[in-house]
Formats: structure tokens, C-alpha cells, sequence
């Protein structure tokens, strides 16, 4: 096999599975190599999608158990086959791990299996699973080598009684008692899956908000609905400790403001405090350089300290870690590479909680446009309002829009409804296009639907909703 590359990738993820068929679109000579057995990254294997599938499938029971007979479905006996449905996730992982596979060979990118490491700046060196080396010559190479979860200090993930959110997406049994450290997007959606499944869910976090990256109100409402689901919350406490006794674990934790100590024994401990960017010695020697928390720098065309070596994704020091921002950062480095304008907007990168309802954000928070002494004004519509969510059941949550007080140019978005996540995408094209809140007022919306509840928030911007 002919050793030598236009470009390397190391990663298979959406980062860099996507940059890999991007630049072997633009026609350059592409290897990506991946250590997992599987492409796709956590995205595919261990995050978006599995969870995604564990969000579908609990929701449909929890509905067919709680809800289905206010409609007129009359199911005899609900039964859970938790077997069955970790099978349907792995199925799915599977069909969509095997099309990566599929678009490789497709755009004829070479796949290497094993651990990659950069020797020089021009040669890769791959370790495969029985430890033969081999070197590759590359004019690019491009980092993506992701993410990993990681834990509080003293607090060992052991995957048996406490897990990491690997850990939540296969348990055999569903546990009587769970405790979730962490109330960020991959806490509370996990909470979520195992509460509808029959957990008794208590999640403990730090900050006194859920989500406190997103607008207060729209974390307030989300803990209104989160807890009236019947998960437990204990905002504003520091986890001390956490001990695994035999088949039990033990969660110490004193609240930040009244120094009381709690404890809570449970079954299983889901440590869900964030993830760290995965670059290392075993990734490479060389001087690349990195941030205050070991993310790799990169310019804008997305250069580390290094000649000919890029990084995207996870692991760099730009945007969330979201899988699409990764795709996207993926895309514009393949065409800066081959000397095209590659191009991420880090302004408009939509974030979405896939809980029921779904909580979907885009641009800024009041707080990020007060801390930037920018005026705005907020237009709210309530789905209580909203025709097709009040025959649907799914009037919980609201569309709050925020927009330039002067120019009137929308510049933050937040969702809380059934399909949030969805209807997001409508207010990412008309951020991209720096529409105003107007022009999303004067757009006609079909009826009935969700979305209506978008033009009547923006026509509340100008105190002027129909249906409010
Ligand atoms: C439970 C969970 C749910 C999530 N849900 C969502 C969601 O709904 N939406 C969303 O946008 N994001 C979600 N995320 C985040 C998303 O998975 C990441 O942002 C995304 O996968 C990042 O893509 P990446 O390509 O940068 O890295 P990764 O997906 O982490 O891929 C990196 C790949 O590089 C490989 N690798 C690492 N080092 C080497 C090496 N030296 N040699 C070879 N290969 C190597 C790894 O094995 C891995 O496969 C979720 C994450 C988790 C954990």
C-alpha cells in the first residue's frame, strides 16, 4: 500500500470522519485513522446516538404506561424488556457506525485501524491492536481525536457502581435508586431515560441553575418540568464524596450555602461533570500548544503551533463540544486545506437538551448581552397558546426570542417543547441570514403547527401577539 498522503485524519469521529470525506471530495489523496473498533466516534458509539435512542425508546414506554389512556389507547400490561431495547440501541449504533464505513470506501479514503501518533510534521506513525508500528507520510494532518469524560477529584469512575455516561447507556437492570452528578445536557437527558424507566433519579449539582450556560428563565422553567416529572434535585451542593460499598454506592454532598451535609445511598452514580479534550504524549511530542484547559489552540483556519497540523472538534479551544459544530469545523478545514474560504460561525451553533420536552438554544443569553452592555428586547410566546401543542398535549415550555434594541436583529433564541430541537434549525438559517425579529414576524408560518409559536414570539417583541 502507498504510504504517502495529501492528508491525514486521526479520529473517526464526526470531526474527522467528515473532514476526511470533505477532503477526498476536494479530491485530495485522504487516510483516516481511528483506535476504536468502530468509526463514528463518541457521537455514534457512546453519545448522540445511543442516547438518542434510549431518549426514543423510554419516552414510548413512559407514554404507553402513563399517558396512552387519557387518549383512548387502552394497552392491557406494559412491560419493560430492557434487553430488547439496549439491543434496538446497539442496532442502530450499528447501521450507522457500518454507513461511515460505507462512505469511506464510497469516497475511497483509506481506513487505518489503530492508535495514532504524530511522529514530525509530516509523518503518523499507526499502532494496531497487536502492536505492529507503521509510518505514514502526510502534507496535512488534521487532530481529532475528541473527547473523554472525566470526574471529580477522589471520585474514580469504575463502570460497575459508578458510571460514566458509557457506563448509563448499556446497565442491565434498570436501578432502583440513581444518582446523577452533573446537571448539563448529558446528566439530565440520562436522568431522563432512567427515570421513565423507573429509577428513582436524584441529580446533584453544583451551580444553583440545571444548564447554567443557558438563559435563567429558561433553566427555571426546565426545572419546573424536570421536577414535576419526578426527578429529585439538589442544586447549589458540592458532592464530597462518593463511596462504593459492595453492591451500593454512597454520595456525600454539602449545600454551598448552608454548609448542611446530606447523604445518599443508591445503586448506581452516573458521574456526568463534563468531558476532557483528548490530546496527549501518546498523541504526540511535539510542541503543540494549548489553553488553560488542555484544549488544543488553533487559529482561525484552524492551525495549531505547528506546521501542517490542524485540529478540530472536541479538542480544540473553539465552541461547544457538539457534534455538529465538530462536522462543521470538519468541513471548513477540509476546504481551507485545498485553498478554499472554510468557514465556522461560532455565533449561530444551535444546542439542544433531548429530554421530553426538548430544550433547544441558539446566540446569546440576557446575561452574555448585559455582561457585553448590549440592549435588547425579549419577545416570549407560551405553547400554552399554541393550537397544535394544545391538541398534542405538549404545552409546557415557551419560545423566547431576544433582539438588538435598536437594529432589531435577532440574537438569541431558546425553545423548551416537544420539538425544539427541530424547530431550531428555522432560527439558526434566519440568524445566519441576520434577519430581525421582523422579518421572522412577517414570515407566514404554517397553521397548526409548533412553529406558529416562533412567529408570535417574534411578533411579541413588538407587544403585538394574536393569540397571547
Ligand atoms: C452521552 C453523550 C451524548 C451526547 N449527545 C450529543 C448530542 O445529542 N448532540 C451533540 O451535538 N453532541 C452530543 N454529544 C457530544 C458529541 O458526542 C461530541 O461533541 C462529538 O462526538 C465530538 O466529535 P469529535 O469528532 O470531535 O470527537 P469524538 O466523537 O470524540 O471522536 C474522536 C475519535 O478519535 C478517536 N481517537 C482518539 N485518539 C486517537 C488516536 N490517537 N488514534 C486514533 N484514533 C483516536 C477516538 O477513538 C474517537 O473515536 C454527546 C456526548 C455524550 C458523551
Amino acid at each position: 500500500m502507498d504510504k504517502n498522503f495529501d492528508a491525514i485524519v486521526i479520529g473517526a469521529g464526526p470531526g474527522g470522519y467528515v473532514c476526511s470525506i470533505r477532503l477526498a471530495q476536494l479530491g485530495l489523496k485522504t487516510a483516516c485513522i481511528e483506535s476504536r473498533e468502530n468509526l463514528g466516534g463518541t457521537c455514534l458509539n457512546v453519545g448522540c446516538i445511543p442516547s438518542k435512542s434510549l431518549l426514543n425508546s423510554s419516552e414510548l414506554y413512559h407514554q404507553a404506561e402513563k399517558k396512552f389512556n387519557n387518549l383512548g389507547i387502552e394497552v392491557e400490561k406494559i412491560k419493560l424488556n430492557l434487553s430488547k431495547m439496549m439491543n434496538n440501541k446497539n442496532k442502530s449504533v450499528a447501521t450507522l457506525t457500518k454507513g461511515v464505513e460505507f462512505l469511506f470506501k464510497k469516497n475511497k479514503i483509506t481506513s487505518l485501524l489503530g492508535k495514532g501518533s504524530i511522529l514530525s510534521e509530516d509523518t503518523v506513525t499507526v499502532t494496531d491492536k497487536l502492536g505492529k508500528k507503521t509510518n505514514y507520510k502526510a502534507k496535512n494532518i488534521i487532530i481529532s481525536t475528541g473527547s473523554l469524560p472525566t470526574s471529580l477529584p477522589d471520585v474514580k469512575i469504575d463502570e460497575k457502581n459508578i458510571i460514566s455516561s458509557t457506563g448509563a447507556l448499556s446497565l442491565a437492570t434498570v436501578p432502583e435508586d440513581l444518582v446523577v452528578i452533573g446537571g448539563g445536557y448529558i446528566g439530565l437527558e440520562l436522568s431522563s431515560v432512567w427515570k421513565r424507566l423507573g429509577s428513582n433519579v436524584t441529580v446533584v449539582e453544583y451551580s444553583d441553575y440545571i444548564v447554567p450556560s443557558i438563559d435563567k428563565d429558561v433553566s427555571a422553567e426546565f426545572l419546573k418540568i424536570l421536577t414535576k416529572q419526578g426527578i429529585n434535585f439538589k442544586l447549589g451542593s458540592k458532592v464530597t464524596s462518593v463511596r462504593s460499598i459492595q453492591n451500593k454506592a454512597i454520595v456525600d454532598f454539602t449545600n454551598n450555602k448552608s454548609q448542611k451535609r446530606e447523604k445518599i445511598e443508591c445503586d448506581k452514580v452516573l458521574v456526568a461533570v463534563g468531558r476532557k479534550p483528548n490530546i496527549g504524549d501518546d498523541i504526540t511530542q511535539l510542541d503543540i500548544q494549548l489553553d488553560t484547559n488542555k484544549k488544543i489552540k488553533v487559529n482561525d483556519k484552524f492551525e495549531t503551533s505547528v506546521k501542517n497540523i490542524y485540529a478540530i472538534g472536541d479538542v480544540i479551544n473553539k465552541g461547544p463540544m457538539l457534534a455538529h459544530k465538530a462536522e462543521d469545523e470538519g468541513i471548513a478545514v477540509a476546504e481551507i486545506i485545498a485553498g478554499q474560504a472554510g468557514h465556522v460561525n461560532y455565533d449561530v451553533i444551535p444546542a439542544v437538551i433531548y429530554t421530553s420536552p426538548e430544550v433547544a438554544t441558539i446566540g446569546k443569553t440576557e446575561d452574555q448581552l448585559k455582561k457585553d452592555n448590549i440592549n435588547y428586547k425579549v419577545g416570549k410566546f407560551p405553547f400554552l397558546a399554541n393550537s397544535r401543542a394544545k391538541v398534542n398535549n405538549e404545552t409546557d415550555g415557551f419560545v423566547k426570542i431576544i433582539a438588538d434594541a435598536i437594529t432589531d436583529k435577532v440574537l438569541g433564541v431558546s425553545i423548551i417543547n416537544t420539538l425544539a430541537g427541530t424547530m431550531i434549525a428555522e432560527l439558526a438559517m434566519a440568524m445566519e441570514f441576520g434577519a430581525s425579529s421582523e422579518d421572522i414576524a412577517r414570515t407566514c408560518h404554517a397553521h397548526p403547527t409548533h412553529s406558529e409559536a416562533v412567529k408570535e414570539a417574534a411578533m411579541s417583541i413588538d407587544k403585538r401577539p394574536i393569540h397571547f
